[in-house]
């Protein structure tokens, strides 16, 4: 049987819904159970794959190849749980879906209406995977009151009457502001959340209450009592010095015992929470700090590289070092000396990213890291700089570039060592892309094979010869070039199956200098660091320990 735990935000945006949801995931886990997390968004993009990361954070990409909004990340760090394009859904899928099925007379010439029409799209969503885990959390993005909710609300509404009693429940997270003139938890704004979820038909089980400090028992029975739910099922989510910390500390505050009470599971399972301890211990007690640079181009915004950061934090874990990760706008090089920059850094990571910008700085950062011996980590966009630089400085192909900078007339203004690929093998198929395909689907996504060079440096860091890594990108490293870059010391250590796609560059005359076409940031966790990630960050730590 599976049992659903529907996820509401009230108040403001931004409480950490997310993180609340992956952490009740890991608590159940943790009790045994299995689990499956899923976001519905209610904005009106398709997917999140077009929106610029300024918007709306980093893009995350499952397995099979679903550009996803970034909290799906956060379920798979906290649960292990490898996310499916299925666990994923905005307005913009749900209506297109339905308008697609109108057109192909799907409806049987019946007026298409919000209910029944879109609420059962969203509800068929929901119902993907039923009786596969024994939890199912679904976490509604957004705010209670927004327009463009409203039906997801009044499905999840639906859904619960459909489901045998006690079969699902509804969780809300809002926020209690401290007033300190008064020095109080205001508890109104809650009260009227939960109103404004009532007036909708949906009564929350349990309460998450944001708040900088413990909730006083006072406050807590009167949220009790306006609210509607039980006391102990008013829990205090306070202010965290590591998001890892959030499933112990939702634990001790008693979400998971709610949440198991509220589904009168009784006895509950005891929990085992020895991954978390540990994880904390790791976090609590590092021996030292090593400084990274990224150099990137979305900078003022930290979750447009979220996976990244937190893939750097958790090598930090396995090495029992504190990363100290700083960002830093390649386009600075174009005014700055990049010496002066990057000088006193451990590792330097440049990132994924697209479009011309920048990319002469990102280029300046890779030949400060090869000629000075800094550990350096390209990824994707990242190691096809580490490619143009080391054509343009060690081949000589001065005007080394990538296709994705030519102009809109396709005019070619380099040597394109980065090509535009237009067909691939992806398992068993071909595939097969037109430059004026969609926007959304020209890309490369998704899990693709990499076969590993015996005896190279990666084959060693993952201890394998054949690795599954994500992949987003449209351009690839072209091999006409790899005898001449690896003459150079530029060795093309991984491959496609078929020998066609350069999957991962090194340098094995140089302390640590990997570059890799995929997304390793996307599969890394607290518990189980990226192998890649993890020796990066030995790596730096070792030249930290040096100076
Ligand atoms: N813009 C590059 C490409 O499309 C790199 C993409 C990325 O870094 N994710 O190939």
């Amino acid at each position: 049987m599976t049992r659903y735990v529907f996820i509401t935000g009230g108040v403001v945006s931004s409480l950490g819904k997310g993180l609340a949801s992956a952490a009740l995931g890991a608590l159940l886990q943790a009790r045994g159970f299995t689990v499956r997390l899923r976001k519905l968004d209610p904005y009106l993009n398709v997917d999140p794959g077009t929106m610029s990361p300024y918007e709306h954070g980093e893009v995350f990409v499952t397995d099979d190849g679903a550009e996803t909004d970034l909290d799906l990340g956060h379920y798979e760090r906290f649960t292990g749980v490898a996310a499916r394009a299925t666990d994923s859904v905005s307005s913009g899928r749900i209506y297109s879906n339905v308008l697609e099925k109108e057109r192909k007379g799907g409806y049987l010439g019946k007026t298409i209406q919000v209910i029944p029409h879109v609420t059962n799209e969203i509800k068929d969503f929901i119902r993907t995977g039923h009786g596969e885990t024994d939890f199912m959390l679904c976490e509604i993005g957004g705010t209670v009151g927004d327009i463009e909710g409203l039906p997801f609300f009044e499905a999840i509404r639906q859904f619960n009457q459909d489901l045998p009693r006690g079969q699902s429940i509804f969780m809300h997270l809002t926020l209690l502001p401290y007033i300190k003139a008064s020095g109080e938890l205001k508890t109104k704004p809650t009260q009227h959340s939960v109103k404004e979820l009532r007036s909708i038909g949906i009564a929350p089980d349990v309460l998450v209450c944001r708040s900088e400090g413990p909730i006083p028992v006072k406050e807590r029975e009167k949220l009790a009592l306006f609210c509607n739910v039980r006391p102990d099922s008013v829990i205090a989510a306070q202010d965290l010095r590591s998001i890892y910390d959030a499933p112990l500390a939702y634990h001790e505050e008693g979400l998971d015992q709610a949440v198991l009470d509220a589904f009168q599971i009784s006895p509950a399972p005891r929990p085992n929470l020895a991954k978390w301890n540990d994880v904390r211990d790791r976090i609590d007690s590092p021996d030292g700090e090593v400084r990274i640079a990224i150099v990137g181009k979305y900078t003022q915004l930290e979750d447009a590289y979220k996976s990244v950061g937190e893939a750097l934090t958790h090598g930090g874990m396995a090495n029992r070092v504190r990363v100290r990760a700083e960002w830093i706008d390649a386009e600075i090089f174009d005014k700055d000396d990049v010496a002066r920059q990057l000088e006193g850094y451990h590792g330097i990571l440049v990132p994924g990213g697209f479009g011309e910008r920048g990319t002469e700085g990102k280029i300046k950062a890779v030949e400060f890291a090869r000629t000075r011996n800094v550990p350096y980590f390209g990824i994707c966009l990242g190691m096809q700089m580490a490619v143009i630089e080391s054509a343009r400085n060690l081949v000589g192909i001065a005007d080394a570039g990538s296709e994705e900078f030519d102009d809109e007339a396709g005019e070619e203004r380099c040597t394109p060592v980065i090509y535009h690929l237009k067909e691939w093998v992806q398992g068993n198929h071909s595939v097969t892309r037109k430059k004026s395909d969609d926007k959304g689907g020209t890309m490369r996504l998704g899990a693709y094979t990499a076969m590993l060079s015996e005896g190279s440096r990666v084959a060693g860091i993952y201890d394998a010869r054949r690795i599954e890594e994500r992949h987003r990108h449209r351009y690839e490293v072209d091999t006409s070039f790899k005898a001449q870059l690896e003459e150079q010391g530029l060795i093309f250590s991984g491959m496609s199956p078929d020998g066609k796609l350069p999957e991962i560059v090194e340098r094995p005359d140089h302390p640590w200098f990997v570059g890799v076409q995929f997304h390793p940031e996307l599969k890394s966790k607290p518990f189980a660091p990226h192998p890649l990630f993890a020796d990066f960050v030995r790596a730096a730590t070792e030249i930290s320990r040096l100076v």
